[in-house]
């Protein structure tokens, strides 16, 4: 269980897939920047049916929810658990902060396991939604940003989701920006094969199974509809909102090049994810809220696991420096 240090080739993520921020234009500043849908995904344009058709489809069953039957009080808590267990361990601190940015390093072991709850949110596979997410920090709010709602709230939402993009085709299309994740065989295991849905739907089963050993059948189907499904839904539009709403609504401690905001719902519901703007004027800092009152919870985490030794290398906010240098 050793705490692997990262070498000076993967430290480069910044630098080698995303952008230097760069001062906003004239046009930019005047409001009313809108996107035409990124050219990797015309010529042709063509449906992605397994998200077109599997996103509606999560949700109707999630839906269930509604008919009594389905309804435990062990599956709500299981499914407000799970936003925090999957959406934040798995999505925010480790897609998120440490695949995507490398904000902090941890041992391999606990690196894999917060990748396998990621994979339980159903948004692609690390690797896939590593690429997608420095793309968009290359390119924020420009062609070929894949998910700017400045093209519209639902494009930037979900509907982005629902088109094939060219760069996201197959792992040989997206590798060149995730080189550094897919030299570890783990990462490129969950590409082959269709892995990443079979942990998903092995989380299902044990879900179920759990269930039904200690109540059966209709307790073992009201984990599966709770503590999955509506907490796959709710996990889903959480991590959207960041992509919709933080590039729309909310205020700007920085005037980055691009439509980037801190939105105070989003902030709180995404626990942390939401302070966007001070995540793209910064982007391998670890704590997204800047200022003492934007709560990051997922911050909180990884400044919990510093403290017990388990990460470390953690990177903080230059701001921080910079204000604790002028004092
Ligand atoms: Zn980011
Ligand atoms: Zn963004």
């Amino acid at each position: 269980m050793s705490t692997e240090v990262v070498s000076d080739e993967q430290t480069l993520a910044d630098d080698e897939y995303t952008t230097a921020q760069k001062e906003p234009s004239e046009e930019k500043k005047s409001g009313g920047w809108k996107l035409p849908w990124p050219e990797t995904t015309i010529d042709p344009t063509l449906i992605r049916w397994r998200y077109a058709l599997g996103i509606p489809l999560i949700h109707l069953l999630a839906c269930m929810a509604f008919l009594p039957w389905f309804f435990s009080w062990t599956g709500v808590v299981l499914s407000v658990l799970g936003l925090y267990v999957f959406g934040t361990l798995g999505v925010n601190l480790c897609y998120h902060r440490l695949l995507t940015h490398q904000g902090f390093v941890a041992p391999k072991w606990l690196e894999h396991f917060f990748a396998v709850l990621g994979v339980c949110t159903m948004q692609d596979t690390p690797a896939c939604w590593v690429s997608m997410h420095r793309i968009h920090h290359k390119y924020s709010d420009n062609q070929p940003d894949p998910h700017s709602p400045l093209v519209n709230f639902f494009w930037g939402h979900c509907g982005w989701l629902m088109y094939i993009n060219r760069d996201f085709r197959n792992v040989n299309y997206y590798q060149k920006y995730t080189r550094d994740l897919l030299r570890d065989p783990f990462y490129m295991k969950l590409e082959r094969n269709e892995r990443w849905i079979q942990i998903y739907a092995a989380s299902i089963l044990l879900f179920f199974l759990a269930g039904y050993a200690i109540g059966g059948t209709q307790f073992g189907l009201s984990l599966v509809v709770w503590g999955v499904f509506v907490r796959t839904v709710v996990t889903w539009h959480i991590t959207w909102s960041v992509n919709s709403f933080t590039h729309i609504w909310g205020y700007r401690n920085y005037e980055t090049d691009d439509n980037s905001r801190n939105n105070i719902l989003v902030g709180l519901w995404a626990n942390g994810e939401g302070w966007h703007n001070n995540h793209h004027a910064d982007q391998r800092a670890a704590a997204h809220g800047h200022k003492w009152w934007e709560l990051d919870v997922t911050w909180l985490t990884i400044r919990l696991l510093e403290k017990l030794g388990v990460v470390k290398n953690v990177v903080r906010p230059k701001i921080w420096a910079a204000n604790a240098g002028d004092k």
